[in-house]
């Protein structure tokens, strides 16, 4: 787990920055523009859904909990996956296909 860095002045970025990335897609540092690698792109994909669709599904296997609890539990395990997004982040120079 580490943050990503600029492809073109290796600048690290810090947390805040790459939380914010999504928004932004430019380095702070050069102002480059930045784009996700497919294999990034993947790995901040994928997580964020699994995260959401297990620990509840199998909590509702052996627990009776509420439609609210379970909501809560979801979106409370939603924020921590965006929260641990830009450790996933690796930019590129070019645009790449998703898969
Ligand atoms: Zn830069």
């Amino acid at each position: 787990m580490s943050l990503p860095k600029c492809w073109s002045c290796q600048y690290t970025f810090k947390y805040k920055e790459a939380l914010t990335f999504l928004a932004i897609k430019q380095c702070p540092n050069c102002q480059k523009k930045q784009y996700l690698t497919s294999k990034s792109n993947l790995k901040t994909g994928i997580p964020p859904v699994l995260i959401m669709l297990i620990p509840g599904f199998i909590l509702r296997l052996f627990v009776d909990i509420s439609f609210i609890l379970y909501m809560s539990i979801i979106v409370g395990l939603f924020v921590l996956a965006v929260l641990a997004l830009p450790f996933s982040y690796e930019f590129t120079k070019k645009k790449e296909p998703l898969f």
